[in-house]
């Protein structure tokens, strides 16, 4: 995949593959393309060149060939949810609000429904007893486990997570930490973009290191993490001990 900015080539042919049920620890310093990376796969971005695909479908952007109707653009971004590191709740819903919101308009699920099924995955995040609270009176961990609910609320088939504790306090950070963490176990197929190394270490099957829009290593990860073969990856670990 290939995605620019004007003059500015922020992915280089760059390529990832996720399979079922596999956790992918996407790392690499500031400005590196994660996050065009990630908005690429759920769409938000539309790369220049390239292939996706989420299990059968695919969405084809070869050079030149036609840009895909806004109706099947939604339908495929449906099969990746997005969790941001700024949460986006929308400001005036309540949380149960913010969980259903999508099914209801998007997916046409009728309204009780769509609150019962919305109800089961804030009790999943732990917040059940906040289902009619604004965002504004939750902490910053809670409106992201809400973030998270309402991004699975979609069903996806794969959940994209963007620096999603980067603006949490350590012990906040760490409930957020812990809802990836039975994702996982689940067997939910994940990208994350952490500056957690334990954390990535831990949940992430594998773990690619990203610079200037180029995979520099990737690989299982205990060994890019404990022992990077690239000096590059290496100089960048260095930051976090
Ligand atoms: P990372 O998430 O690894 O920090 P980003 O994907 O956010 O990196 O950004 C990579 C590069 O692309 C940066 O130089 C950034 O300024 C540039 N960039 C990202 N989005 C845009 C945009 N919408 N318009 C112009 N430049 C952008
Ligand atoms: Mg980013």
């Amino acid at each position: 995949m290939k995605k620019s900015f004007g003059a500015v080539s922020v992915l280089k042919d760059i390529s990832l593959s996720v399979p079922r049920g596999g956790v992918v620890a996407l790392i690499g310093p500031s400005g590196s393309g994660k996050s065009t990376l990630l908005r690429c796969l759920n769409l938000l971005t539309i790369p220049d060149s390239g292939v996706i695909r989420v299990d059968q479908r695919m969405m084809d952007f070869t050079n030149g060939h036609k840009l895909p109707a806004d109706k099947e653009l939604a339908a495929f971004r449906a099969r990746t949810g997005m969790v941001f590191q700024n949460f986006n709740l929308f400001p005036h819903m309540s949380a149960v609000q913010n969980v259903m919101e999508g099914p209801v308009t998007v997916q046409k699920v009728e309204r009780g429904a769509a609150r019962e099924a919305a109800l089961k995955l804030l009790e999943k995040v732990g917040l059940k007893d906040k289902a009619d609270v604004a965002p504004d009176k939750l902490s910053g961990g809670q409106k992201q486990r809400v973030a998270i609910a309402r991004a699975l609320a979609m069903k996806p088939e794969v959940m994209l997570f963007d620096e999603a504790t980067s603006a949490l306090d350590p012990e906040l950070a760490g409930e957020v930490l812990a809802v990836v963490r039975q994702l996982a176990a689940e067997g939910m197929t994940m990208v994350l973009v952490t500056h957690e190394m334990a954390f990535a270490r831990e949940v992430a099957d594998t773990v690619v290191f990203m610079r200037d829009g180029v995979v520099v290593e990737e690989g299982p990860a205990a060994q890019v993490i404990d022992a990077p073969r690239q000096p590059a990856t290496l100089t960048f670990l260095s930051h976090f001990h």
